[in-house]
């Protein structure tokens, strides 16, 4: 690949590299598999904001990749290498994300170049309201029409803004929390999203740590997590979270590697309290017991037995995938593995998780959050006989409205009161637990070797089986 190509150019080609790949398998019409993989649309914003006395000017992209359910949904992220190529690939990436854990949205993804790092929160925000500004105003963004969520760079904060824009702009229209999702709890938002991008990596390993037939041969010692030696790049929302839960079942966090450096200690490091200690230093070098390493890359080479990329795109290339030691690499990331990487690591007998199955509990349950936004009640106020009626008008409110069953999962979300978190986390691990076994099922149906190839796959399908149900208009 050449030099000078830019890192979302190569992202884009990678996604699109891995598409063609699994079309192969494809019972679709080429005309069918064309549509699905272009983006629908592409609005690019700029816009003046006052930072600091002076005027700057700020710019916005978002992309609707499918709309054949709606609303599509994407994060939104925040960084300086924000470009359209790269906010491609995301919406292209979380069409096939949506559709690989049945979650009824189209894909979607937006992008504002700003360092969230070295900005004002008063900065912060008026760039993420006029950013929301933009879109409201051309009817982009809505419960019903496209729905951003969290991702590089913007947190739970940045919701409460976009929400706050959306009912102001849109006073008094329904539904109108349901315009965003990842918001603070008491902003509409659902008790355990913060956590389950994470949470589903953990589930998704354990799942496949428990696959004998995919492991074999590949010298991992037990099927648990127990003992497991991992390093995790990225210390954010999602490698946290990830490497939280992997290390509560047992597992070794062995490295941690940051923009500024790694640590790595065989013994296993705290996460809990690494993190902490990079909060306070603003760094996470220097922590107890642990080597550092000055060039934290190095630490994706070095050996264990799963390494999780939890950062950005393109983390491993054709330039190291050779040095790659890890014998599991689970994608928190979205796209941290290059195509002309992947075909290094799978040659090698590394297995790969992929980013559209194993980081899908994020927007899992955004759609859990988006369902109890579209309810408007107040769970867990009212007597049992009212709670159970307004349940079922509810209820068939949202199955007129998308013209689809909810499952018993699904009702129990609009009926819970107290007991929010642990549903939110038994549904997020049911649907990771079915996705999983649905993709192996496929990789041995088609005899597919590996597992983003039959994840892809799966999702082309089921996307496929909607357009050509909608038909064309006109
Ligand atoms: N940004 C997250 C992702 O890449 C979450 C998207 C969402 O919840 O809509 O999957």
């Amino acid at each position: 690949m050449a030099q000078d190509q830019t890192e979302g150019k190569k992202f884009l080609e990678s996604v699109h590299d891995f598409f063609d790949h699994a079309a192969q398998y494809s019972r679709l019409s080429p005309g069918i598999l064309a549509q699905i993989k272009a983006p629908n649309s592409v609005y690019k914003v700029s816009f003046p904001v006052e930072i600091e006395g002076k005027i700057e000017v700020i710019e916005g992209i978002r992309v609707q990749h499918s709309q054949h359910k709606l609303p599509s949904k994407g994060g939104i992220r925040f960084s300086m290498q924000v470009d359209e190529d790269e906010v491609k690939a995301l919406a292209t990436l979380m069409t096939f994300k949506c559709a690989v854990v049945d979650v009824p949205f189209g894909g979607a993804k937006g992008g504002v170049k700003i360092n969230p790092r070295t900005s004002s929160v008063k900065t912060l925000e008026r760039v993420t309201r006029r950013y929301a500004a933009e879109l409201i105003k051309k009817n982009l963004i809505g419960p019903g029409m496209d729905v951003p969520a969290p991702d590089y760079g913007t947190g739970s904060r940045e919701m409460a803004w976009i929400a706050d824009t959306y009912q102001a702009l849109k006073y008094g229209e329904t539904n109108a929390l349901g315009c965003v999702t990842g918001k603070p709890i008491g902003q509409g938002g659902i008790r355990g999203r913060a956590e389950a991008t994470g949470l589903g990596i953990y589930f998704g390993i354990r799942e496949a740590l428990a696959d004998s037939e995919l492991l074999e041969g590949k010298k991992l010692e037990g099927h648990g997590m127990e003992g497991k030696r991992i390093i995790v790049q990225g210390l954010g929302n999602v490698g946290y979270h990830a490497a939280y839960f992997c290390q509560q079942d047992g597992a070794l966090i062995v490295g941690i590697a940051e923009r500024e450096g790694g640590i790595y200690n065989e013994d296993g490091i705290d996460v809990v309290e690494a993190f902490k200690h990079r909060s306070e230093n603003g760094s996470i070098l220097n922590f107890q017991n642990c080597k550092n390493y000055e060039n934290s890359t190095e630490l994706l080479e070095t050996e264990c037995d799963i390494l999780i990329p939890a950062a950005l795109e393109n983390v491993i290339h054709s330039g190291n995938a050779g040095r790659i030691k890890a014998k599991i690499v689970a994608e928190g990331a979205n796209g941290p593995v290059t195509r002309e990487a992947e075909q290094v690591l799978l040659q090698k007998g590394i297995v790969i998780l992929p980013d559209l199955y194993l980081n899908a509990g994020g927007v899992t349950v955004s759609y859990f959050e988006w369902l109890k936004n579209l309810s408007n009640v107040r769970f867990g106020r009212m007597g049992k006989r009212a709670e159970e009626a307004s349940y079922r008008r509810l209820v068939n409110a949202i199955e007129d409205a998308s013209g689809k069953s909810l499952s018993a999962q699904e009702r129990a979300f609009l009926t819970q009161g107290a007991d929010e978190i642990s549903l939110v986390r038994s549904g997020l691990e049911d649907t990771m637990i079915n996705a999983y076994h649905e993709i192996r099922d496929v990789m041995d149906q088609k005899k597919i070797p590996d597992l983003r190839t039959a994840a892809f796959l799966t999702a082309i399908e089921k996307i496929g089986v909607s357009y050509e149900a909608l038909g064309i208009f006109p």
